[in-house]
């Protein structure tokens, strides 16, 4: 009886797997894996992306130090950003304002985060931020809120203004589609930092990249049948206060002609939101005395990350995976992969109203929260820190946001 139930199960697995292929076929050659057309116009856009573009912009960020919010250096830095972003012919800048109290005294240190090196034992479940377990190592995650730590003086000048109470700005810029105007992907990134370094990886990293897309999207010669909007948010060291206010400010604005009968769309309805938070460093896990390897480790990922709590949950999983896809079809590098526990970023505030995503160097809760990144919040955290093969990694981010965008909004290029 075992063996027969066992026949039949074969039988009904080459029959499923059958009328899978033959769907495949059906479906025509683009289901499939080949290669990208000649003429294909997603391809045609990730070549446009450069690893020494990539690396200058991030250098750009640098020269604002940590870019520390409710700072002078803070605020150079979203004037300049939306400089460059005009210079990118994404000229439709605009600003969210909101105000941030800080919170007096500074809040103690998170709960449950390992104070010194530990060994997870097998088989012991130790629970870490988003849903997520830790595995093997975790080493101290604390950041450094003390600027005498930096040992560079020029940089230790930089960053001496602290941070204060106080209106806060943030900008954005739109890609507006040619077909569907009143719909849009958000492309995002955080642009302030901390850590009384450069903020190079976290977050000057997903901050190029987000900048380095709507140059390319923003081209002369690129068109798209949806809107693509371009934030950088503020505050994201914070408590996710920017986009929080985003999110708090404009939800009910989404996909309202103002004025009625004028075709235009201040705040397009969202199709989806992905975050870049943190995108060069993948270098394994800590040896058992804490440190870690000095080289990119060659099966670096991309961390695709949605919240299998969210109210969009579903959306969002197939929205992950669409992003896997379009890295198997187009980036150069790296691979990437999907995990459930999307957390503690800009994308948070969105994933109970639109499908929410997360691209990072790794995932938040089981890598970076257990302490993978010695980088991470540090004065340390500078652009000579990284190597080629550690902005490569962030390259091949940008590859695959721009080749899932392009698909999504429908991108062409004018002939
Ligand atoms: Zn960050």
């Amino acid at each position: 009886m075992q063996r027969n139930r066992n026949i039949i199960a074969v039988c009904f697995f080459v029959a499923a797997f059958s009328a899978l292929l033959w769907g495949r076929q059906a479906a025509g050659p683009a289901a499939q894996q080949q290669p990208a057309p000649a003429d294909d116009p997603v391809k045609a856009l990730v070549e446009r992306l450069d690893l020494e573009r990539y690396k200058a912009t991030i250098k750009g960020l640098t020269q604002f130090g940590d870019r520390l919010e409710g700072t002078d250096r803070n605020r150079a830095a979203v004037d300049w950003i939306e400089a460059q972003m005009k210079s990118y012919g994404c000229t439709n800048t605009e600003r969210l304002r909101y105000t941030r109290t800080l919170p007096t005294p500074a809040p103690a240190r998170t709960q449950g985060r390992p104070q010194r090196n530990i060994i997870i034992q097998s088989g012991e479940i130790r629970t870490g931020v988003g849903g997520s377990r830790y595995r093997g190592i975790a080493t101290p995650t604390d950041p450094n809120n003390d600027p005498s730590k930096q040992p560079d003086p020029s940089l230790r000048a930089l960053n001496a203004q602290p941070s204060a109470s106080g209106p806060r700005e943030e900008v954005y810029c739109t890609k507006i589609g040619t077909t569907h105007p009143d719909e849009m992907y958000i492309v995002g990134a955080h642009m302030d930092g901390r850590g009384f370094g450069e903020a190079a990886n976290d977050n000057g990293s997903g901050t190029a990249l987000v900048m380095e897309l709507a140059r390319i999207l923003n081209a002369p010669d690129v068109q798209t049948d949806r809107s693509i909007r371009f934030a950088l948010w503020n505050s994201e060291e914070g408590g996710l206060n920017g986009a929080r206010a985003y999110v708090e400010q404009r939800a009910a604005l989404q996909g309202k002609e103002d004025p009625p009968g004028s075709g235009r769309y201040p705040e397009p309805k969202w199709l989806g939101m992905i975050q870049h938070d943190m995108m060069l460093w993948d270098h394994g896990m800590p040896r058992a005395d804490g440190s870690i390897s000095p080289e990119q480790r060659p099966e670096a990922d991309v961390n695709i990350e949605f919240q299998s709590t969210a109210r969009f949950a579903d959306q969002a999983m197939k929205l992950a995976f669409f992003f896997r896809d379009a890295n198997e079809k187009y980036a150069t590098d790296y691979p990437a992969a999907v995990g459930p526990h999307m957390t503690n970023t800009d994308s948070t505030p969105f994933m109970d109203f639109a499908p929410a995503i997360s691209l990072r160097e790794n995932e938040r809760g089981m890598h970076t929260g257990a302490g993978w990144n010695p980088h991470w919040h540090q004065p340390t955290d500078r652009y000579t820190t990284f190597s080629d093969k550690d902005f490569r990694l962030g390259l091949n981010a940008a590859q695959t946001t721009l080749a899932a965008i392009a698909q999504l909004a429908g991108a062409t290029l004018k002939k």
